[in-house]
């Protein structure tokens, strides 16, 4: 049978349920318990012939090195750690897995958003060090939240924000509106105006050449110094200088992120902040996206193979 090599940390925790589906298929998996190096992975790939893959680099050094690679799987959307381009100059076939995590994703970054209006992440470690002071709040209500980027993940925010009374503004250049805007009411607008008038700025595009810094001091200068940015999609989409400028010198109010520019973080002068909150990439990280996400990958990459 073909060789696979699956990468993803959680595929660990429900390989029992995925065992029917790879019978007969030799597989290696990542016991690291984190995300390969590119050297390790040039190590493990020589003879296997697809890999299912978390958000581990597969460079056109790791294809250099699999001479029998035939097919790349993503476990999740974000293709940004494989080289799209190399994969294709090889005839290596590429699928990832859209929208099995939307709805986790988009209950995190709502949570993230509850955390920023109320504090309650500091406010349970504050009550948790012997101390009881209430932080003063605002309501979500009433408020408007602005999404960049609107496809399967911002979709399911602008639904939900919908239903706690917010107003959605959306600045997506590929917005294709199949009626989803007028049934929410959301306001598809240009970038300027949306960072200019929301009080919630959240990301929910893919990381790329043309996106990478899409957030630096110009962006963040035009947001209201009470607005907050939430970031549950890649860290190298803001410049890292530009934010901790921003939340330094209150020109926003607070920031929120799910993704690092380097994970895991370990210690940063951003972690040395009040109005920062960071959530180690654990926003496709329900069980229910788990398996959804497995069954899907796993299924991809054995259609590819065959
Ligand atoms: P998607 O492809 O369904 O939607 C992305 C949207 O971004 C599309 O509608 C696209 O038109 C839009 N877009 C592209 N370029 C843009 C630009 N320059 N400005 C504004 N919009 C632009 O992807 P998705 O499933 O919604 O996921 C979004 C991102 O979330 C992924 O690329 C991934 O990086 C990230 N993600 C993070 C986690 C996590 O655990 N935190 C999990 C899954 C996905």
């Amino acid at each position: 049978g073909s060789k696979i090599l699956i990468t993803p940390r959680s595929y660990l925790e429900i390989r029992a349920e995925m065992k029917e589906l790879l019978e007969g298929y030799q597989v290696v998996f990542n016991e690291r318990g984190r995300p390969l190096s590119e050297r390790e992975m040039v190590e493990l790939v020589p003879d296997v012939n697809g890999i299912l893959v978390g958000v581990d680099p597969v460079t056109a050094a790791v294809m250099e090195a699999a001479p029998k690679l035939k097919a790349i799987s993503k476990y999740g959307a974000g293709m940004d750690n494989i080289d799209l381009a190399a994969a294709a100059r090889r005839g290596i076939k590429v699928q990832n897995t859209p929208g099995t995590n939307r709805v986790a994703v988009a209950e995190l970054t709502i949570g993230l958003m509850f955390d920023l209006s109320r504090h309650i992440s500091h406010a349970v470690a504050a009550v948790k060090r012997g101390r009881w002071e209430r932080v003063m709040g605002v309501e979500l209500a009433g408020k408007t939240l602005g999404l960049i980027g609107c496809g399967n993940i911002g979709r399911e925010v602008a639904r939900r924000a919908r239903g706690l009374e917010m107003n959605v503004l959306v600045y997506d250049p590929y917005f294709s509106d199949d009626g989803f805007a007028s049934r929410y009411q959301l306001q598809v607008t240009d970038l300027v105006t949306l960072l200019s008038q929301a009080d919630y700025v959240s990301l929910h595009l893919p990381l790329s050449a043309t996106t990478a810094g899409i957030i630096g001091r110009n962006e963040l200068a035009m947001m209201k110094n009470t607005a907050c940015l939430i970031n549950t999609s890649r860290g190298a989409l803001v410049k890292e200088d530009d934010l901790l400028w921003a939340l330094r010198t209150g020109v926003i109010a607070g920031a929120a992120m799910d993704v690092f520019w380097r994970e895991p973080a370990g210690e940063h002068e951003l972690l040395q902040l009040d109005n920062f909150i960071l959530t180690p990439h654990m926003g496709a990280h329900t069980r229910e996206a788990v398996i959804k996400t497995a069954r899907a990958a796993t299924e991809n990459l054995l259609a590819m193979l065959a």
